[in-house]
């Protein structure tokens, strides 16, 4: 079997992210290699559930978030994402099941637990009459870590105007001005729900850009469908589906795990009963014949091909993008929703 377009596991999304830090002049962040049960936890949630009257929300849901990681929360439209973060700033209360963010269970997130963690949100409340500069010397008042330099500095790089009223400004200065009275006390955990939805890309490259600068070594905590930005700068990824987490872990073992296979045969195959049950989306029709391997081994992918097709004259196992990853597995639960159903 001639193999082309063999990548090394993980090249194009850790590429992404090379790029950004590059252009931030920063390192990016280590990636332990340490099992994440050994790590301490930012943010741990278990057998969280939630009900909302007959809607089920959240099923059972657990999981850890390492300190100092960027975790990119995702998942479908009413997966349950805005539910589990509201149930961690105790925002909601939780049906049963514990939510533990840094050293507080949630439900006793009160005061001056609050200078340690930063909320920003896609529908955020501000004090519509209040200026720029007034909203900030008054949320100042509030952090005893406040830093007046770097609150200046955020002021600046944002270019946001100081004497605008807070309702005259546009939807992307606005997140500009929450973002900047989150990191201006340096949280250790910095939770945001939905930042980038309805900003133009130069915003969102400037929001990134300062967020993975500005943070040091917080923990990010950020749910977004902006999968293109999600890749370009999250260390790991959580998928959430109907109120359960599918998988977390880190984004270049995401990577590295998923491949598009191609495949020339001589003519259109005839398919054994069963199949690798980590094969998606087989397209075996015609002689040539596609499919996702989310399990990517290179031996082993290349021995089921061998023992399921034969040789092929030609194959490709070409990397995927955060956002095909997700299709792939979004139209795959569908399926299994349709077949159940
Ligand atoms: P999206 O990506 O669309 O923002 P999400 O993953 O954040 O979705 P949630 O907003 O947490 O999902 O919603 C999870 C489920 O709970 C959905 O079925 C939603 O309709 C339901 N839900 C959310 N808030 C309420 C509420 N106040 N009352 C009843 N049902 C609700």
């Amino acid at each position: 079997m001639s193999v082309e377009n063999r990548v090394n596991p993980g090249t194009l999304l850790s590429g992404a992210t090379t790029q950004i830090f590059a252009r931030l002049n920063l390192q990016p962040r280590p990636v332990c290699d340490i099992p994440f049960w050994f790590m301490p936890s930012a943010i741990l949630l278990e057998d969280l559930t939630k009900r909302y009257r007959d809607v089920s929300a959240l099923n059972g849901l657990n999981l850890a978030i390492a300190e100092g990681s960027i975790f990119g929360l995702v998942g479908p439209n009413g997966a349950g994402k805005t539910t589990a973060i509201k149930i961690l700033m105790n925002i909601l209360h939780a049906s049963s099941g514990r939510a533990q963010i840094l050293d507080w269970d949630s439900r006793e997130l009160a005061g001056s637990a609050f200078c340690s963690i930063g909320y920003v949100s896609e529908n955020q409340k501000l004090p519509e009459w209040m200026t720029v500069t007034y909203f900030l010397a008054y949320v100042r008042n509030f952090y005893p870590t406040w830093d007046r330099d770097l609150e200046r500095e955020l002021v600046k790089r944002f270019d946001l105007p100081p004497k605008r009223k807070l309702k005259k400004l546009s939807r992307g200065m606005r997140m500009k001005v929450a973002l900047a009275s989150s990191l201006a006390y340096r949280p250790r955990l910095l939770v945001m729900d939905e930042p980038f939805s309805g900003l133009d890309p130069l915003v969102r490259d400037e929001l990134i850009e300062c967020i993975v600068q500005r943070a040091g070594d917080a923990t990010l905590l950020i749910s977004s469908h902006d999968l293109g930005e999600m890749e370009s700068f999250a260390t790991h990824i959580g998928y959430l589906e109907a109120g359960q987490l599918r998988f977390s872990e880190e984004l270049r073992s995401l990577a590295s795990r998923f491949r598009q296979v191609e495949l020339a045969l001589g003519a259109a195959p005839s398919l054994p009963g069963t199949l690798p049950e980590s094969w998606m989306h087989l397209d075996a029709s015609s002689s040539t014949v596609r499919f996702i391997e989310s399990q990517y081994d290179r031996d082993r992918t290349e021995s089921d091909i061998v023992r399921i097709f034969g040789e092929a004259a030609h194959a490709t196992y070409a990397p995927m993008s955060l956002r095909s990853i997700f299709l792939a597995i979004a139209r795959d639960a569908r399926a299994a929703g349709e077949n159940r159903a």
